[in-house]
């Protein structure tokens, strides 16, 4: 079966057609600026050269007609037809604790997302666009939401709840959801997979070190803990987020730089972690090319950030009475070997032992630590496209 995977923002719309049987993918691209001036498609078929169209898109359904107008161009497409898509996969941000797992769409998921907008408010709107957009243009075709928070599900109260009045979980749903769950799920299910791990009886733990990043503790393949909070700004220092603070800071610095509370998470989403502790950028590849040629600042960053991460695997460690891998995945955690190197040197407590020579390659599966080492290290790349369309395929079946 194809299986069109979308994942839609408020102005931008990534997709990949994938098949699943080979689960190859067919075509990916990415719409940018929807609903401003400037609109631009990058559709890249496989096999075939990458095109750019910079057309008006007005609206989301827009966007939608024209991605499928290049699946199926004749020059750029890669089928023949619509009804070759078999089922839409839809990344959804946030299902609450309405979802624990993936669903295929109905109006009353629908409605049931929509109730989840106030917990994540810039993306799960935009979401919804999304699958408005493909239902008006695909009628008929199954829909699958898979969801950010679902894997998260299974933590258990220990964990996802926080040390507040007990009635703002009541009335107000606050409580730790967790995100990249499609990720973790994915990471962790491949390690147990390549180590021949005993689900059952198995300790995994998935850092995701993207410029969003995240950790998680996945105990007998299911998530235990993890490190984003009610949104995904708690946890891990990020490209641009703090991660972990005091809160009492927020207050702090709105009255000591005269700061709205609105401009005060703007800058802990936007201008802080390792872009703003730096000064140099929110890019790892920028931060270790400053930090090579003697900028300390941006040396000091890599350790603050290092460090964090090093912290959170001792406590999820601890959360699981143990551990038998820590996967490294996404963007910084597939490529960075540099900072890789510089978390594990806090782990020779656990008895790891790290294969310099095997660290230096990127980008790949691969393993870290050598044969003797009591606990694995690994790389497993990510691939939430694919998890997606693997969720969708098993609902529509
Ligand atoms: P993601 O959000 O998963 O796309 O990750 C983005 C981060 O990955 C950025 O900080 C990049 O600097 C980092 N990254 C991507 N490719 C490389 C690479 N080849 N070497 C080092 N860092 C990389």
């Amino acid at each position: 079966m194809k299986v069109l995977v979308i994942n839609c923002g408020s102005s931008s719309l990534k997709y990949q057609l994938i098949d699943s049987d080979s689960e190859a993918v067919l075509a990916k691209g990415l719409c940018e600026r929807i609903t401003i001036d400037g609109s631009v498609l990058t559709h890249s078929p496989a096999g075939k050269d990458k095109v750019i169209i910079e057309q008006p898109m007005p609206d989301h359904t827009a966007a939608v007609k024209l991605v499928l107008n290049q699946l199926t161009d004749s020059v750029h497409g890669v089928i023949t037809s619509l009804s070759e898509i078999g089922a839409v996969g839809h990344r959804v941000v946030h299902g609450g604790e309405k979802f624990a797992s993936s669903t295929l769409i109905t109006d009353k998921v629908i409605a049931a997302i929509e109730e989840c907008n106030d917990l994540a408010p810039l993306h799960n709107p935009a979401n919804l666009i999304g699958i408005h957009a493909c239902e008006e243009c695909m009628p008929g075709v199954p829909m699958v939401a898979v969801f950010d928070t679902a894997f998260h599900q299974t933590m258990p109260k220990q964990a996802y709840l926080y040390g507040l009045p007990y009635e703002y979980y009541e009335k107000d749903k606050v409580r730790r959801y967790g995100f990249h769950g499609t990720s973790h799920s994915f990471v962790s299910k491949r390690a147990i997979e390549l180590l021949k791990l005993d689900r059952n009886n198995s300790k995994v733990i998935v850092c995701h070190l993207g410029n969003g990043a995240s950790i998680c503790a996945v105990k007998n393949g299911e998530s235990v803990d993890t490190s984003m909070g009610l949104t995904p700004l708690e946890g891990l220092i990020m490209g641009t987020r703090s991660g972990d603070i005091d809160p009492a800071i927020i207050d702090y610095i709105a009255k000591k730089e005269g700061l709205s509370l609105d401009e005060v998470m703007n800058v802990l989403n936007k201008k802080s972690g390792v872009a703003g502790l730096s000064k140099v950028s929110s890019d790892f590849r920028d931060l270790a090319e400053a930090a090579e040629s003697g900028n300390e600042l941006a040396e000091t960053t890599l350790k603050v950030y290092a460090y964090h991460v090093a912290k959170y695997i001792g406590a999820y460690v601890a959360a699981m009475n143990g551990v038998d891998a820590i996967c490294f995945t996404a963007g910084v955690g597939e490529n960075n070997s540099q900072v890789r190197s510089m978390i594990c040197e806090y782990l020779g407590y656990l008895g790891i032992v790290m294969d310099e020579e095997a660290n230096k390659v990127r980008g790949e599966e691969l393993m870290l630590s050598t044969q003797d080492s009591k606990v694995k290290v690994m790389v497993i790349p990510t691939n939430e496209e694919l998890a997606i369309a693997r969720e969708t395929v098993a609902l529509v079946k």
